[in-house]
């Protein structure tokens, strides 16, 4: 229930400000939406002109049914009481203090936009990049549309084994003519074609009871035409008192399956290498990475039980002319915005905002998804996630602005932003972006046809709203 001032009534709602328009934000959005007491109206605000976050640039472009999660964000954003500003960057068009100034209450649903380092020498060297680059390349995020990647080399090494590491394995020896009929970027179809990665070496640094990825993930590699997936079984060694759960025991036993088929010759393969890690890697002569030196671990339990690698101090060396670190996202720091750098999070007490880690709470300013608990889980972590948050910001309705009281400017966030020049996109001009690219796609045999950059985006709005208006 609202408390006993009209706030959060029909005709005074708790005006919600959300940064972020990926999956986090938008299942927030839809749980306050369906509140009807109190009732919110929620702005969403988002850095590109094009709204659902990794579900457009993370998820791989093969696995189109889980982007199908698009079709509730779209019954979302048609509500009433839903506005989008696409193309604003919260702390750089808006700050987080004007946001507080209008609006109730202010969520932080950003996501993780970098990634971590491995730390070793060499990692500077070109050909060696953050999976998550990679990710946004293919996927024309616009950030990465001009990454210089060169595929122009027979063997590329992954590190890590989660699914990213999966989905950009399954990309690099995948048949560029099935990704053509996703939508991938154009770019990235192209360069796959011409490109000559037809060995990936995964390097993992534990053992195969504690691979982060779900087993059909290497199913989909495993059964790829022409793809042969090599594991040595003198690696799959899992404790006898080690406890699996569903996930582990199928990885184990898929793994074992995989290691027991006869070693036939194929166009491309995978091969994985548990008990590894990269210490170290070497360039050639034009300062591109050419090999990476690997050290054997071993598995053992630190003091709190977890199995941890250890370096043995034996090594050897993989050729390859492309790495790609995939060890996992990170959540970068706001302008105003309280960071904890320890784990790439904003500091929160179950989404509510603390002022730095252990702090006190911010009244009013909430945190969702991986910013709020760090990058892990899949979409559908997020639903649950949001929901609770939302729960506790509609609990602390009661503790804000007393009866009567307006907020400074909520009604005048656009004309601020067009004064900054700063042209905010709408849901309709997604709309309208959306259906471009879905015809673009169609006429060349695809799913989609994605803008690899906001200029693209905006000039062709001003046209397609030119062509409404005639
Ligand atoms: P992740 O699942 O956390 O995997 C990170 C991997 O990196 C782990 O294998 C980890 O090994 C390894 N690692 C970390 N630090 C390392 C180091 N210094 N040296 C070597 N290896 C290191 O992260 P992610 O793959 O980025 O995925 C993020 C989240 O998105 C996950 O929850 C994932 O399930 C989800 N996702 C889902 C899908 C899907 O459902 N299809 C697709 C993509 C992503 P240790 O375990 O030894 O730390």
């Amino acid at each position: 229930m609202a408390n006993g001032s009209s706030l959060g009534s029909a005709s005074s709602p708790v005006r919600v400000a959300i940064v972020g328009a990926g999956p986090a934000g938008f299942f927030t959005a839809d749980a306050l939406l369906r509140s009807e007491s109190p009732v919110f109206d929620v702005d969403v605000f988002e850095r590109l002109p094009t709204p659902f976050g990794l579900v457009r640039a993370g998820v791989a472009p093969d696995h189109q049914k889980i982007k199908g999660v698009t079709k509730t964000f779209e019954r979302t954003a048609k509500h009433h009481r839903f506005r989008f500003f696409g193309n604003v960057e919260v702390g750089k068009d808006l700050s987080a203090a004007e946001l507080r100034e209008r609006y109730d209450q202010v969520v932080y649903a950003v996501g993780s936009a970098s990634d971590r380092r491995l730390g070793i020498p060499g990692e500077e060297l070109r050909g060696c990049h953050a999976a998550t680059a990679f990710v946004g390349w293919y996927n024309a995020h616009p950030d990465f549309r001009d990454f210089p990647f060169d595929l122009g080399t027979e063997r590329a090494v992954v590190v890590g084994a989660g699914n990213v590491a999966m989905d950009i394995t399954r990309v690099l020896l995948k048949s560029p003519d099935e990704l053509a009929k996703t939508d991938i970027a154009r770019h990235a179809v192209e360069a796959l074609r011409n490109g000559r990665v037809r060995e990936v070496a995964l390097l993992v640094r534990r053992g195969p009871a504690q691979a982060a990825f779900d087993p059909r993930e290497l199913e989909d590699i495993a059964s790829l035409p022409g793809v042969r997936v090599e594991v040595n079984a003198g690696q799959l060694v899992v404790e006898p008192t080690e406890k699996l759960d569903a996930r582990q025991e199928r990885n184990v036993a898929l793994l074992g399956e995989l290691a027991a088929r006869p070693k036939v010759p194929a166009e491309r393969s995978l091969r994985i290498e548990f008990l590894a890690s990269p210490v170290e890697l070497t360039g050639d002569e034009r300062g591109r990475v050419s090999r990476v030196r690997v050290e054997r671990n071993a598995v053992s339990r630190d003091a709190t039980g977890r199995a941890v690698a250890r370096g043995t101090g034996q090594f050897f060396d993989v050729e390859a002319g492309l790495v790609f670190r995939s060890i996992g996202y990170l959540g970068l720091p706001l302008p105003g915005v309280p960071y904890d750098p320890k784990g790439g999070v904003i500091p929160n007490q179950e989404g509510r905002v603390c002022s730095e880690p252990g702090g006190p709470v911010l009244p009013g300013v909430y945190a969702v998804g991986w910013i709020a608990r760090g990058p892990l889980g899949v979409i559908g972590t997020n639903k649950s996630d949001a929901q609770a948050v939302a729960e506790r910001m509609v609990a602390d309705v009661a503790t804000l602005r007393p009866a009567g009281e307006s907020l400074r400017g909520h009604e005048t966030v656009a004309a601020l932003l067009t004064e900054r020049g700063v042209s905010p996109t709408s849901y309709d001009d997604w709309s309208l972006l959306d259906r471009i690219e879905v015809d673009e796609g169609r006429s060349s045999g695809k799913i989609r046809e994605k803008f690899a950059s906001v200029e693209q985006m905006m000039n062709q709005l001003l046209r397609a709203r030119q062509r409404k208006d005639d």
